[in-house]
């Protein structure tokens, strides 16, 4: 009957195959995946399968889960596992011998390998969508770093210029003696804020002469025996003592004040003279 004579019926496994009734056949399942925006379809054929009809199987099933499966959020992932899934069942009916001759039906053409058909480049698919999430990712980040850029500046720039530096007195060459004072910490510095020309000021702060970095000034009426200065007059800036030569050419000592933090804003120089 048989144009080949020489066919090894040893290898039959009392296994027969679902599809032509073949032996030897595996008892294996292939699996399918259909992803769709809500829903999700699990298709299951179940073995078993000669070499022939599992091959057929395993590829009919595999390309339609690489076109079909990707469609949803959650079947992006379980698609990919579905697939490694059939791995097992393939190589499992791929070491079967040939389908003995004789059975029911005639076994399937296994076709070309998968790697073979339109199908695969649907694997580039999660490439590509993994790269594009990496893109919004980076774009993100990138817009983030430009936002916090943008909403630090407004802060940067009055902390750089809140501490005005001390006006450094030069050692007076005429018979002036100046006071040197620095409020830089926006500390404020006794009532000297409103002192005006006329007014007497003692300094609460612990010095010896005239020169004091961190003085407090306080004004008291010139009757009063702590009273040290009086000041001649009172000039907005923090010229220090060249502002005040030009002014007060009688003074002795300057008080300069520069406060920049919350609150009153005081950036002012009182040109003074010794009491005693
Ligand atoms: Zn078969």
């Amino acid at each position: 009957m048989q144009p080949q004579q020489h066919v090894d019926y040893s290898t039959a496994n009392g296994v027969y195959c679902r599809v032509c009734g073949a032996t030897p056949a595996a008892d294996v399942t292939f699996r399918a995946h259909q992803g769709l925006i809500i829903i999700m379809r699990f298709r299951r054929a179940p073995g078993p399968y000669c070499r022939n009809c599992g091959l057929a199987t395993f590829r009919k099933m595999q390309g339609e889960s690489l076109v079909q499966g990707w469609w949803g959020y959650a079947s992006s992932i379980i698609n990919p596992i579905t697939m490694l899934i059939n791995l097992g069942p393939r190589s499992t009916v791929d070491k079967l011998p040939p389908p003995l001759p004789g059975s029911q039906y005639q076994p399937l053409d296994p076709g070309k390998p998968l790697t073979q058909r339109a199908p695969m480049l649907m694997l580039l698919l999660p490439v590509i969508g993994l790269l594009s999430i990496v893109a919004l990712v980076v774009i993100g980040a990138t817009a983030k770093t430009s936002n916090t850029a943008s909403s630090y500046t407004p802060f940067t720039v009055p902390s750089i210029t809140m501490p005005s530096m001390p006006s450094m007195p030069t050692k007076p060459s005429g018979p002036a003696k100046p006071t040197t004072t620095a409020p830089t910490t926006g500390a404020t510095t006794g009532d000297a804020g409103s002192a005006k020309a006329g007014d007497c000021v003692w300094n609460a702060h612990p010095h010896t002469g005239d020169d004091d970095n961190n003085p407090d000034m306080q004004v008291v009426a010139c009757t009063d025996s702590r009273a040290e200065k009086k000041i001649l007059g009172r000039l907005s800036g923090d010229g220090g003592e060249s502002a005040c030569q030009g002014s007060y050419p009688n003074f002795d000592s300057y008080f300069t004040e520069t406060y920049t933090g919350t609150g009153s804003w005081k950036n002012y120089t009182l040109c003074m003279q010794d009491l005693h």
